[in-house]
């Protein structure tokens, strides 16, 4: 164990002071501090607390069945990444909507659905985009690419979220955010900093490594000890103050902010993107004249309250028992980035 590590572990195991509530608004993150057993290593006055930051937690039902939809009465082939197949609907999943002859393809990235696309000219294809700003682009490069390829049997169905507005959302909900890393690699440090400065909430950028963890926890202790509120980027070594303004610019070219519903969260305004009028002929909303679906979630499912740590996944009554990785009852239990899935695979209570 390296010196630098070892202070941080220090540090982290002897604060004494008040219950500090820190929120993991990433997935990832979420997954990388069970897998890593810093959970264990925390005194009782720290606080972890899962946030939004996993894309297909936050979807709302209404996506689904908007998906579904597609499949089944437009036929349509839905591309997709794996996760989202699972995720109930108000009536079923991509899953069921398969068992009942819909085709579903899964995907690694969305320019393998534009390629299907091209290799598919007899069917429509729809690409579920959904994701921040780190995936977000590489949807508008895909809407791009088909353009170029003149391809009019190609459409995405947006969900893309921001963060910056969801940080706002979610200020009371905990102490500081362990911001996410790779968001910040696009976007940058002055929003967080903006939230710093503004009083609004605190927070660091962190890694992913076990040190950059500890790190960035370490960090959060000692500011906090400051009583004034801090910004910290405990990830120089991918996140740039400037961001990735390559990125930013393919966005800006072919998305543009919209109201974006978030489940648990409701509508936040602005926090989500769409095409722009450019490129609506990519947009399946207005492709298949999709009417507005309002999705219900299982009645029984908490995902709402974990998603802004209100509660603790085992606090959900069918933790465990009705709801499994295996048969998900609601969205935070089928991503690999979701809380109710991590609590589930590392045993937590
Ligand atoms: Fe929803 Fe299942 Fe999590 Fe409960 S355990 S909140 S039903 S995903």
């Amino acid at each position: 164990m390296d010196e630098q590590k070892k202070s941080a572990l220090e540090i982290i195991k002897s604060y004494d002071g008040p219950k500090l509530r820190i929120m993991e608004v990433c997935g990832t993150h979420t997954h990388e501090i069970f897998r890593l057993g810093i959970r264990k290593i925390l005194p009782k006055n720290i606080e972890l607390i899962s946030g939004p930051g996993c894309p297909v937690c936050v979807t709302p039902v209404g996506f689904i069945d908007e998906a579904v939809l597609l499949a089944l009465e437009h036929h349509v082939t839905i591309c997709t990444f794996g996760d989202l197949i699972r995720v109930p609907g108000t009536k079923m999943s991509l899953a069921g909507a398969r068992t009942e002859g819909a085709k579903i393809q899964v995907v690694y990235t969305p320019l393998d659905a534009v390629d299907y696309a091209a290799e598919h000219p007899e069917e429509q294809v729809v690409f579920l985009s959904v994701g921040f700003e780190t995936t977000t682009p590489s949807s508008c490069l895909a809407v791009k690419n088909a353009k170029l390829q003149q391809l009019d049997n190609f459409s995405i169905l947006t969900a893309n979220k921001t963060m910056p507005n969801a940080y706002q959302a979610l200020k009371g909900s905990a102490d500081a955010f362990l911001y996410p890393g790779h968001v910040n690699a696009i976007t940058g440090e002055e929003e967080c900093q903006k939230l710093a400065n503004d009083g609004v909430i605190s927070g660091v950028i962190a890694g992913f490594t076990a040190k950059e963890l500890l790190t960035a926890l370490a960090v959060i202790i000692e500011k906090s000890k400051t009583g004034r509120p801090y910004f910290v980027n405990c990830y120089p070594r991918v996140v740039r103050s400037y961001g990735n303004p390559a990125a930013r610019k393919v966005i800006a070219e072919v998305m543009e902010a919209c109201d974006s519903e978030w489940r648990g969260l409701g509508v936040i305004p602005m926090s989500g993107m769409k095409l722009k009028e450019a490129y609506k002929d990519y947009d399946a909303r207005i492709k298949f004249e999709l009417p507005e679906i309002k999705g219900k979630p299982n009645p029984a499912c908490r995902c709402g309250d974990v998603l802004q740590g209100k509660c603790k996944p085992s606090d959900c009554k069918v933790f465990g028992k009705g709801c499994t990785p295996q048969h998900p009852v609601g969205a935070c239990m089928v991503s690999n980035e979701g809380s109710c899935s991590a609590y589930y695979q590392y045993g937590m209570e």
